[in-house]
């Protein structure tokens, strides 16, 4: 039976609704018993939980979902499928939550529902063509399960063929929505069958008028056309009967809206398309197509140039099919698709054939796998063109490795699946990602990492002067955002630089007496490009970064005739560490120097100047490097702290970690990190990284848990 002629035999509005009967005696033709009885299991809960409920058109609620379901026992749907759509409301409509369905009916049907209701929650505003082509991704995008969208396709079809209940404004507003969104996506997965009924209405909806126009058009063409539809079938018959060809010809219709893109996408009038016979013919196998194909060019002549083999190139859908444009009687032409049975069953229900009903065939294959079968298949029907472009278009759409999400405004965005917001902002300009400082997501505040999901709106607030976080290189995945924070880092980075070398050279120019600001600029130029480099920033930079020692570059400004020793010098002033240099000062993670710690600093090339404490082992590496040494010493500032590390050695008792974190959190110390190495079975070493200002701030952390009876010793690291 023709799926096509039996959905548009239902077509008109008000039509009676569905019984639960029918739908039973439906599921009967193909599922065991025992299969049906869960579907009406599904139908007594949902009964119950939409009892009292209306449908605009004053039916009771239910008829709605059992209409769906009946949508999705014409393509023989599995028993999951089939109570899912029967349920497809109640999460959405009643009190009824997810762990009660999945606890009566199983995790798969659960699922599906609450596919649907998300669906369900996303809305489409915008009225650019390319946002809807967004924004169907995004629907495919959201699922996991590809049935979710067979039951809301069929949710929509009934919708839409209910919607003369609405008021006007939003019956335009859904019928819209339904050519530009759920007709296309039905079209994009084969299922022709809904892709037509969806159009129809939607068309007859949002047009009425251009609809009647088409509509009588080609009703009036039927009637003059019937004694010709009738002699050419017969020939066509007898042709393929006189080369013993089995075959199906059939008359088709043509769809009102079809029709109307062909007019205004070839520009051609509407007499010249409603004036073309269509025929279909069906036939055993793929040869036998084009032997037909033979047949029916000898009976009629072709128009030059109007054959397609769409069976050795299919369409992206995988749709199936010769077409070819003969010469009619009187030179009117007729449209002729051949095709298998197979190919014509494929033509209508598309991804769906996959998922129907097999006996034995049943829950062992995984949720992807019958989509990946049907690009497989899709694949396999690609003999020629360029099946790797092909391929892409497909899988891009059903296994999309990206997110789409709104921008405030209700624009779609696509990002790369895992991006954040910061990659998000990024996006939309690099200034608005420089200066990011929160963001929103459905109108909550989040953490600025929080991984982005399809359908949500995202919002970023932006502060005048913000700049962009190191750490955020930590878990941005867009290579724009990630380009866009090194560069800013690699900025900050050499202006430190510059900074500190600048320091560095002026310390080391007093061991000889000599001011910095007082050397020419010139001077400093000359020695740069004498050293092979650019010019004096970049001399500086290259001292701060500690690729060029200080004091060497110092003494090559020395006055030619000066004293070249600093003998007799005035020794110069440590450098001042005030903890806020920024990338190019940073403290050894091997003794955690902190403010009134006696340090030392070593230059380390690439990283500028590294601070350890002096009593630290690990100094003993430089000591071959003199030059290499600078003297360093703090300088009180603010509000700053600094990492430091301690160990505390505990009797094993239950919540002493708790304990002495509470005690060390008593002393508004913030706690950075803590591990935990057990010695023995009575005692442990409890590892903090704390955030302290100095030596005073760590002293009164470490009295406040030494004076616990369960800590036996508190030190402090040192490498
Ligand atoms: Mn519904």
């Amino acid at each position: 039976m023709d799926v096509t002629s039996s959905l548009r035999s239902l077509l008109p509005y008000g039509r009676r609704s569905i019984g639960i009967n029918q739908l039973v005696d439906k599921l009967e033709t193909y599922l065991p018993p025992e299969d049906v009885e869960r579907v009406q299991a599904a139908y007594d809960f949902a009964h119950e939980a939409h009892s009292g409920q209306r449908r605009r058109s004053g039916e009771p609620y239910i008829t709605h979902p059992v209409a769906v379901a009946d949508l999705l026992a014409d393509l023989r749907l599995d028993p999951e499928t089939m109570m899912a759509s029967i349920l497809h409301d109640v999460m959405e409509d009643t009190p009824i939550v997810k762990e009660e369905i999945a606890n009566r009916f199983g995790q798969e049907v659960a699922d599906l529902v609450d596919g649907v209701s998300k669906l369900d929650q996303i809305q489409f505003k915008s009225r650019a063509e390319a946002q809807a082509e967004s924004f169907r991704k995004m629907l495919l995008a959201m699922v996991r399960d590809i049935r979710v969208i067979m039951v809301k396709l069929a949710d929509r079809t009934h919708n839409m063929r209910t919607l003369g209940s609405m008021p006007p404004a939003k019956r335009r507003t859904i019928a819209r929505e339904t050519l530009e969104i759920y007709a296309p996506i039905a079209n994009r997965l084969g299922m022709h069958a809904i892709k037509v009924e969806l159009e129809d209405l939607g068309f007859r909806s949002l047009y009425p008028r251009r609809y009647k126009v088409i509509e009588t058009a080609v009703r009036r063409a039927k009637g003059n056309q019937k004694q010709f539809v009738g002699k050419i079938a017969a020939a066509l018959e007898a042709a393929l009967a006189r080369n013993a060809v089995a075959a199906r010809v059939e008359g088709r219709e043509k769809e009102a809206y079809s029709i109307y893109q062909k007019m205004r996408r070839k520009k051609i009038s509407l007499a010249e398309i409603v004036d073309v016979y269509g025929f279909r013919i069906v036939v055993g196998d793929a040869d036998t197509c084009y032997r037909t194909l033979g047949i029916v060019h000898g009976t009629y002549k072709p128009m030059p140039g109007r054959f397609k083999d769409y069976i050795a190139i299919p369409r992206a859908n995988g749709y199936q099919s010769l077409h070819t444009t003969l010469f009619g009687p009187n030179g009117m032409p007729i449209e002729v698709q051949i095709r298998t049975e197979e190919m014509h069953r494929i033509a209508e229900s598309g991804i769906a054939a996959h998922w129907q009903y097999k006996e034995g065939g049943g829950s062992g294959r995984g949720q992807g796998d019958r989509a990946h079968e049907w690009l497989q298949q899709l694949v396999e029907i690609q003999q020629g063109g360029n099946s790797e472009e092909f391929l892409e278009s497909v899988k891009v759409d059903l296994f999309p490795d990206k997110v789409y999400v709104f921008t405030p405004k209700g624009d779609i965005r696509r990002m790369p699946r895992g991006s954040t917001c910061v990659d998000f902002a990024y996006a939309v300009h690099t200034d608005v990602g420089n200066r990011c400082v929160a963001a929103k997501v459905d109108r909550r505040l989040v953490p600025l990492r929080t991984a982005l999901r399809n359908g949500q709106t995202v919002e970023i607030i932006t502060a005048k002067g913000a700049t962009p976080n190191p750490s955020w290189v930590n878990f941005v995945v867009t290579a724009k955002a990630r380009a866009a924070i090194r560069q800013y880092l690699k900025g900050l980075k050499r202006s430190e630089a510059i900074d500190l070398g600048r320091r560095l050279l002026g310390q080391a120019l007093e061991e000889f007496s000599l001011n910095l600001r007082k050397v020419p600029g010139e001077d400093l130029d000359t020695l740069a490009v004498d050293l092979g480099l650019r010019n004096s920033d970049e001399l500086l930079e290259r001292i701060g970064l500690g690729e060029r020692v200080a004091p060497f570059v110092a003494r090559r400004l020395l006055p030619a005739e000066g004293s070249s020793s600093p003998e007799g010098s005035t020794a110069a002033g440590p450098l001042a560490i005030a903890g806020t240099e920024g990338l190019v000062v940073t403290y050894a993670r091997c003794c955690f120097p902190i403010p009134n710690d006696p340090i030392l600093a070593n230059l380390s090339s690439g990283r500028g100047v590294v601070i350890h404490r002096e009593a630290c082992g690990n100094l003993s590496s430089f000591r071959k490097q003199p030059e290499k040494w600078v003297s360093v010493a703090w300088q009180p500032a603010g509000d700053r702290t600094f990492h430091v590390e301690i160990k505390a050695e505990v009797t094993n008792r239950m919540g002493v970690l708790a304990q002495v974190a509470s005690a060390i959190a008593g002393t508004q110390t913030n706690i950075d990190r803590v591990s935990v190495v057990e010695r023995d079975s009575d005692s442990s070493t409890l590892i903090f990284e704390l955030l302290v200002q100095d030596r005073r701030h760590l002293a009164r952390v470490i009295r406040a848990i030494r004076a616990m009876p369960e800590v036996l010793k508190v030190t402090r690291s040192l490498a």
